[in-house]
């Protein structure tokens, strides 16, 4: 186990999988009806952006800190990220009942409330420190709502169980991230975000994930699915697709981002999310979103892209 995510955390891959986490929350609190978040590779929970790490690859600048300036108009509004909803009610609601920023919003409150969380006598507001996936859920949940953070790494999954000592809406495992799939669901409020987030050392990680995500469904096959995956050559995306295509019979849909258009199959050129059961009005979201985000993430070229597809093999 080499990866470590303090080097990454708050780049450009962390930022759109994080506003999609939001989003996918945010579709869930439109009922009252209690949910949990599973996240199976959570990391530590919290990134120090000024710690040796996060210095020595400088990622968060073409990231989250590219995108502080529009953050920050949100965080002046200082709304609750915990609470309201971001469109009426119902599921026959207009599309223009969604307010074309609410991406924006939603992943600046959580930020915002992350940076409070257990701080409460100094909150550091300052961009400094970075969420992970787990603790951006977490400042999101409402009082029925549940997360369940899984971390295998032995100092994250430490740093992960002390994040969430004593609270009683989080539950913190570190055993190997595909067992820990199987072994929560499903959830017992059949409702439910898991986010799949593995470090790809292995060769084998998209099959892998593919065969996962199919057993999982066969165990709860109603829930939202986030699947991120990084995008060297998109080449050799293609048999994940097909595998997928092949097994998956719930709606599906891919989100890409390249971030800039010069592409080496040897760098990493952008990230992607397949989306299992995506909620009603998340593309609306993204559309509004993603331009917002592609004009200010490491667009090295200022070329950046992105797509929103139904998928296919
Ligand atoms: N989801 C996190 C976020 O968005 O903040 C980032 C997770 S990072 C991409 C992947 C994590 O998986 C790393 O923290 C790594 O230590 C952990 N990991 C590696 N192998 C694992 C395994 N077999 N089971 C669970 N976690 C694992």
């Amino acid at each position: 186990m080499n990866y470590r995510h303090a080097y990454h955390a708050g780049n450009f891959a962390d930022v759109v999988k994080h506003v999609v986490l939001c989003l996918a929350i945010q579709a869930l609190k439109r009922k009252p009806k209690a949910f949990r978040v599973i996240d199976t590779h959570a990391g530590r929970g919290r990134y120090d952006l000024a710690g040796d790490e996060a210095l020595r690859t400088g990622e968060a600048t073409g990231g989250v800190l590219a995108l502080e300036g529009q953050l920050q108009r949100f965080n002046d509004a200082g709304v609750d990220a915990g609470s309201g909803s971001f469109e009426p009610d119902t599921e026959t609601a207009s599309p223009s009942a969604l307010p074309p920023d609410e991406g924006l919003r939603l992943y600046a409150q959580a930020l915002d409330a992350a940076r409070a969380w257990r701080t409460p006598a100094a909150p550091d507001t300052a961009p400094r420190f970075y969420p992970g996936s787990p603790l951006i859920a977490r400042v999101l949940l409402r009082p029925q709502d549940r997360l369940i953070a899984n971390e295998l790494h032995p100092e994250d999954a430490a740093a992960l169980r002390h994040l969430f000592a004593r609270d009683p809406q989080s539950k913190t495992m570190a055993i190997d991230g595909w067992t820990a799939l199987k072994a929560v669901l499903p959830p017992p409020e059949r409702r439910a975000v898991v986010l799949i987030d593995p470090p790809y050392e292995r060769t084998d990680d998209l099959p892998r994930m593919a065969r996962a995500l199919a057993q999982a469904l066969k165990r709860f096959a109603t829930g939202i699915y986030l699947l991120w995956y990084p995008i060297k050559d998109p080449d050799t995306l293609r048999p994940y697709r097909q595998q997928l295509a092949a097994t998956v019979t719930q709606p599906t849909a891919t989100l890409e981002f390249f971030h800039h258009a010069g592409r080496r199959a040897d760098k990493l050129n952008g990230c992607g999310l397949t989306i299992v059961n995506p909620p009603y009005q998340l593309e609306d979201a993204l559309t509004a979103v993603m331009p917002t985000l592609t004009a200010h993430l490491e667009t090295v070229t200022g070329q950046g892209t992105w797509t929103y597809e139904p998928l296919s093999g």
